[in-house]
């Protein structure tokens, strides 16, 4: 490990944070906090509808843990947060699933409303996109826009269905109702991304790790014999 790294959790070996019977590592951030930052966190959860969200959310992880699929729960948080009108952000290559999510949530008596990410047709150089990207299309992608709408609709809650990367920061940004996300796009996985991550030391490993050395395969011994 280079010695000018910054260590983080994703180098911790126990996660202590939860178990609390293993050991915490030197650079641990639950040992090393502050108290005015756990503080300022705490603080936090009384404001606005900050407590609500996280009892709710609590609530639909333990009630269906292992048994909703994220369609249901979010259905179920919706009505916990006594959201009735649903947004929907969706990507235009993601229209049929945006379309059975809408259907999903009109048969169990919500309100959707959804926004395309192409609303208003923008040329993408109106922007200042360069020009080579209208090759995939002219029309620019127009989160900010969405989020607007859904704003002036008065969506309860938002629901993200295959926003691009970057688009979707955007869209998180301005949105005024709290969003979740059903769907994350990846257009090469079938819209699995940690796909890529449960291959990165098979398939994608030369793609990932370009200067790593081959890894070497060893024959599991035949314990038969
Ligand atoms: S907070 Fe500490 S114990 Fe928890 S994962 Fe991070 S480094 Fe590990």
């Amino acid at each position: 490990m280079k010695e000018d790294m910054t260590l983080s959790c994703v180098d911790c070996g126990t996660q202590n944070c939860k178990f609390k019977d293993r050991t915490y590592p030197d650079f641990c951030l639950t040992t090393n906090l502050k108290e005015e930052d756990k503080e300022w966190a705490m603080e936090k959860y009384d404001e606005a509808r900050n407590k609500e969200i996280m009892i709710a959310s609590a609530e639909v992880e333990y009630e269906g843990y292992c048994q909703w699929s994220r369609v249901q729960e979010i259905m179920e948080f919706a009505r916990k947060i006594k959201a009735h009108r649903i947004g929907i952000a969706n990507c235009i290559g993601l229209i049929n699933e945006a379309r059975i999510f809408a259907k999903i949530l009109r048969a169990n008596g919500f309100e959707p409303y959804a926004v395309i990410c192409k609303v208003a047709g923008q040329a993408k150089t109106s922007v200042g996109i360069p020009e080579k990207c209208e090759n995939i299309g002219p029309a620019m992608c127009n989160p900010i826009l969405q989020a607007r709408l859904l704003n002036e609709a008065h969506t309860d809650l938002n629901v993200v269905i295959g926003l691009c990367v970057g688009h979707d920061s955007l869209f998180y940004k301005y949105s005024e109702a709290y969003v979740t996300t059903l769907v994350t796009k990846d257009r090469v996985t079938g819209n699995n991304p940690a796909a890529a991550l449960y291959t990165a030391h098979s398939y994608y490993h030369k793609k990932f790790f370009p200067n790593a050395p081959k890894p070497t395969f060893k024959p599991k011994e035949d314990t038969d014999k």
